[in-house]
């Protein structure tokens, strides 16, 4: 499996000086099968740059979309992706529905009039959605395994194992702690329940889901500092995805969804600092912070 990172950044876009090199675009990553086969994660502003790649080599596309959740840093940059206006190309939005809207109006209402001068059913390409809750199934002859996450109004982590290898990402995720999470309002009560369940330490579920993986991509919006002034807002601190990545043996942890507020100098340091404190635990996993343009292998 090859990986491309086109949006990293959590939240919302930060172009600008401070965020050149990491890039200001929210969450879109290109997964490319070893036959070439394209899946993409999430649609953040990143999307359409991966478009317009897509569009310039003249490949025709059929690809699936997996969406963690509708908030809009994960669905903003579909209406600009090129190869949805494209008759002959095929996509298919995999996602949850929500109680209150199901997940193709989840996509089109943010390009209705009011919003977006183009709408969803005048888009050429035939498109597709596909609801899911967490359950495992198969595209393309990749396999993907789906949990729901703590994250206000909940997120899909995705696993997919394909040819012996196995990728994990899981955006927007907070460490679950059952005293605070009495005092959150606004997370979803199914998915609370299913961490209350646990027996242990209920991030258990996590780790089991994150188990061997040869790459894991996770949130880590924030410093531990930070965090302690960010709790119930559905993110986690590096040090969370470090325990993590040690205890579910993965190989490769990435530091994924950087916080807007952060400089490329920040990041930089956030990574230093995972870094020492992949040495001084004698922790034996390769640790990166994603930035657009990077490509990674497994
Ligand atoms: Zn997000």
């Amino acid at each position: 499996m090859k990986l491309r990172f086109w949006g990293v950044r959590g939240s919302i876009p930060t172009p600008g000086r401070n965020t050149m090199r990491y890039g200001g675009n929210t969450p879109s990553i290109e997964l490319r099968l070893n036959n070439g086969e394209l899946i993409i994660f999430d649609a953040g502003t990143g999307i359409k740059n991966l478009g317009d790649e897509l569009i310039s080599r003249g490949e025709s596309v059929k690809t699936y979309i997996l969406i963690t959740h509708p908030h809009w840093d994960h669905i903003q940059g579909f209406p600009f992706f090129k190869p949805a206006f494209v008759s002959g190309n095929e996509i298919t939005v995999i996602g949850t529905d929500r109680e209150e809207i199901d997940l193709e109006h989840i996509i089109a209402d943010q390009m209705k009039k009011i919003y977006f001068p183009v709408q969803l059913n005048e888009l050429k390409a035939d498109i597709h959605f596909r609801s899911i809750g967490e359950e495992e199934f198969d595209i393309f002859n990749a396999h993907v395994k789906t949990l729901y996450v703590n994250h206000p109004g909940f997120t899909v982590g995705y696993r997919i194992e394909y040819q012996g290898k196995t990728l994990v990402y899981i955006s927007d995720n907070e460490p679950f702690d059952r005293v605070s999470a009495h005092r959150v309002t606004n997370f979803e009560p199914v998915v609370l329940k299913k961490f209350f369940s646990m027996e242990g330490d209920p991030n258990d579920r996590i780790k089991d889901f994150a188990r061997n993986a040869d790459i894991l991509i996770h949130d880590a919006t924030y410093t531990p500092e930070e965090y302690v002034e960010k709790v119930g807002w559905g993110h986690s601190h590096y040090l969370f995805c470090l325990k993590l990545a040690h205890e579910a043996n993965v190989k490769h942890l990435v530091l994924f969804h950087h916080d807007p507020g952060r400089t490329d100098e920040n990041i930089d340091k956030i990574l230093d600092r995972c870094k020492k404190e992949i040495q001084k635990s004698k922790f034996s996993f390769e640790c990166s912070a994603a930035y657009e343009g990077l490509e990674l292998s497994c």
